[in-house]
């Protein structure tokens, strides 16, 4: 295989922005020991980083730290470039723009909608046009729209989505219209790359993504474990109840035909005799103590321990991070689910919340857009929003 000096150059100058952005601030001289490249190599890069307004001679560094002259200390321009992020579900619509550090400039949402192949494209050019009239002057501009999508993805392209139908082709689609970097992927991983790179100190982390369906984002080091054609992680079709209900996946029995927000929901239209039933209808009866609605999240945090406990025998992640719009308001329900796991191997696994609320999912499309800019595949921020 062939190297050109390009792709070295290259890497040595994404090592180098990684290790400005993990110390948060370094001399060159400290940059050459850290990275063990000569000090005029990174005289150099640091001189391109500077020109393209990547990094910042930020303040003159105390001489102690390293010997010799007073160092210029060198940071990370987070506000080099902006990107678009969008969550694209069966039945609403979420979007922000961020600075690359994660820093949120504007989010807005479009709810109570049915999107399928014939207005995506509309609604998806709605949204952008929202969140770029809140855009400010950057060096680099927009430097990539990431879509997350509710179903299978690999490789920018849309495999099976059970919940509702999107063209397959839809990345050279928005590729004729946009003038950016477009990224596809499937919306569990991208809660896992953003609770890798902008919430959780951990290196891997499993996060379960609860809404229609249920899916999981399995991230090591940055790295999102996909799979061959996308499908690891679809742990909302693994199966809990042999010959149960049937799934659009073509299994009987599959975790969310059970566990799903959307099957809290049926079951509690049937059980309560009311129509429209949503998570904040949920919320506010369990804290009434609703008899019906509690047994019913006590159901749920039991399967939702049984995939814990599957992800944890297969994965032994550091952490296991749930996105929830009903565990995030009602935090016992993690407890609960706690509580139930008991089998030796993952008793001690680690469950917590996302600390990026309902907006991991969204992050997780700002980490992939600037992962990609940047070259830095375990990049690792302190989200502000
Ligand atoms: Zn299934």
């Amino acid at each position: 295989m062939i190297h050109s000096k390009y792709t070295i150059r290259e890497n040595n100058e994404a090592n180098i922005l990684n290790a400005i952005i993990s110390q948060k601030e370094i001399s060159r001289a400290e940059l050459s020991v850290h990275i063990g490249l000569n000090k005029a190599s990174v005289s150099a890069i640091t001189k391109k980083l500077l020109d393209d307004e990547l990094i910042h001679e930020d303040r003159i560094g105390d001489a102690a730290r390293i010997g010799g002259r007073k160092p210029i200390m060198l940071t990370f321009n987070g506000k080099a470039a902006l990107t678009l992020s969008l969550d694209v579900a069966p039945n609403y619509i979420e979007g922000l723009i961020a600075y690359i550090d994660g820093k949120v400039l504007y989010e807005t949402e479009i709810r109570g909608i049915k999107v399928s192949s014939d207005n995506v494209l509309a609604y998806i050019a709605e949204m952008v046009e929202k969140l770029t009239r809140h855009a400010e002057e950057t060096p680099h501009g927009i430097i990539g729209i990431c879509v997350a999508i509710h179903g299978l993805v690999n490789q920018d392209t849309i495999l099976f989505t059970p919940y509702y139908t999107l063209p397959s082709d839809l990345k050279a689609q928005l590729e004729e219209i946009y003038p950016f970097y477009i990224h596809l992927e499937n919306e569990a991983n991208l809660a896992g790359l953003g609770e890798y790179t902008f919430g959780a100190a951990s290196d891997s982390i499993v996060s379960l993504s609860i809404h229609t369906g249920i899916g999981a984002g399995i991230v090591e080091n940055g790295k999102l474990r996909t799979g061959k054609k996308g499908a690891a992680g679809e742990i909302g079709h693994s199966i809990l109840f042999p010959d149960g209900r049937k799934c659009p996946c073509g299994n009987e029995g599959c975790l969310e035909q059970y566990a799903s927000h959307q099957a809290i929901y049926n079951e509690l239209e049937q059980a309560l005799a009311l129509p429209d039933i949503n998570s904040s209808v949920v919320i506010e009866r369990y804290k009434k103590d609703d008899p019906i609605v509690q047994k019913a999240l006590r159901t749920n945090a039991h399967y939702l321990s049984i995939a814990v406990n599957n992800l944890a025998v297969i994965y032994e992640p550091d952490l296991v991070v749930i996105n929830s719009s009903i565990y995030s308001q009602l935090p016992e329900l993690i407890s609960i689910l706690k509580g139930d796991l008991k089998g030796k191997f993952s008793c001690e696994t680690k469950v917590a919340n996302s600390s990026l609320k309902k907006k991991a999912t969204l992050f997780g499309g700002v980490a992939k857009s600037t992962q990609n800019f940047l070259n830095i595949q375990n990049l690792k921020m302190n989200a502000e929003s």
